[in-house]
């Protein structure tokens, strides 16, 4: 990761925090106040309320952090030494309860700081699918919900949940798959206004077929790359059934799987799916305003031509033309050098010296400001 990306990730950092603890100033009994009073001081941009996907960087592993208004979920939880990166992670946001914590599979890479999680936060529903495993792990997990006086909710394809204004089905797992932990995989599909997510753990092909077979919607702007990003997953069939505009792969700096694979590279490339990979990239940050997505940092520049690839005909032509409905901020390098001014509450950013920065001037760059979802001031003409 280069300073920049720290930089950047520190900065929104200390914006989401500083919008918690104004928040959190209020009340500690979030969950009574009325949606107006938590909105006033929540919204990222200071309008109402957006949907969060944070894709949390915990190297070969998955930790996915989905937050609206005062509602959180968790889907999987890195591994067993990530916890205090997690637990921090949430912290830093004034998280203190999820609505629900989804464990994919009882692999480690995704259930191993679950236990932590459980023990940490206020927990609403715990749901995983329905195979036992046997590793300390696993029984870590265990112990922690019976301490905590939860249950499990199995997961069965087919069952909705709300989380505030968005919801998330549950297509997966379709089969008993035995002993293959990554096939009993929870899929879940989540919308938000007119956006949604899919993503399905370390599910593989015989999975994806399962999913294709059992009919659901699985249309979606952001697909989080399955196991990932390995060829044992990400058929071609099921990408096309998604038909998502951007991936996001979460995986470890040169891991000792290859993960991704360049083939899946080369597929995201053909089918004009922009990639974000945690690898590369750290922490990655989806927002949806219900219509359209914004990301945190731009597409992996280097896309298909990624270290594991062996094509040297890829091209960076998926880069140039995007048409993508997740816009990202991908237009060249410029946006990442130009610095603009915005405020604690404020949904436009500024020229540096705009009347509107009397009482509050924080220096971020273009990009990070459309990645908050701000629009250019049109009393001091900001660079757009
Ligand atoms: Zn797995
Ligand atoms: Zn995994």
């Amino acid at each position: 990761m280069n300073q920049r990306r720290l930089r950047f990730h520190s900065i929104l950092l200390s914006l989401l925090l500083f919008c918690s603890l104004a928040f959190s100033a209020c009340s500690d009994t979030s969950a009574e106040l009325p949606d107006q009073v938590l909105q006033a001081g929540f919204g990222l941009s200071g309008e109402s309320s957006n949907l969060e996907v944070h894709f949390i960087d915990v190297g070969q592993a998955d930790c996915v952090l989905i937050r609206t208004d005062e509602h959180a979920m968790l889907v999987d939880a890195g591994n067993n030494a990530d916890a205090q990166l997690i637990i921090d992670y949430l912290d830093d946001l004034g998280i203190e309860a999820l609505d629900y914590v989804i464990g994919t599979h009882p692999h480690e890479d995704h259930i191993g700081s679950l236990d932590s999680v459980i023990d940490t936060f206020e927990i609403g529903e715990v749901i995983l699918p329905e195979k036992i495993h046997t590793s300390a792990t696993f029984e870590d997990v265990l112990d922690s919900i019976e301490a905590k006086g939860l249950s499990i909710t199995p997961a069965v394809p087919g069952e909705e949940y709300e989380l505030g204004e968005a919801s998330f089905l549950i297509f997966a797992p379709n089969a008993d798959y035995g002993d293959n932990l990554n096939n009993w995989s929870v899929g879940i599909r989540l919308t938000y206004g007119s956006t949604s997510f899919v993503m399905s753990g370390d599910a593989e092909t015989s999975a994806e077929e399962d999913i294709l077979e059992a009919g659901y919607d699985l249309s979606a702007d952001v697909f989080k790359a399955s196991h990932h990003g390995s060829e044992t997953s990400n058929t071609r069939e099921y990408l096309e059934a998604i038909n998502p505009s951007a991936a996001v792969i979460s995986c470890g700096v040169d891991n000792s799987y290859g993960h991704p694979d360049a083939s899946v590279l080369e597929l995201f490339e053909e089918l004009g799916i922009d990639v974000y990979r945690t690898d590369e990239q750290g922490t990655i940050i989806a927002i949806s305003d219900g219509s359209n997505i914004t990301f945190s940092t731009a597409p992996d520049a280097e896309g298909a031509n990624a270290s594991n690839n062996t094509d040297a005909n890829a091209s960076d032509n998926a880069e140039a033309d995007d048409s993508s409905e997740a816009t990202g901020t991908a237009n060249g390098d410029s946006a990442d050098d130009i610095i603009v001014h915005i405020t604690q509450t404020g949904e436009r950013y500024h020229a540096a010296g705009c009347s509107s920065l009397s009482d509050s001037d924080t220096e971020v760059t273009l990009e990070e400001a459309r990645a908050l979802g701000l629009t250019p001031c049109g009393r001091c003409n900001p660079p757009e």
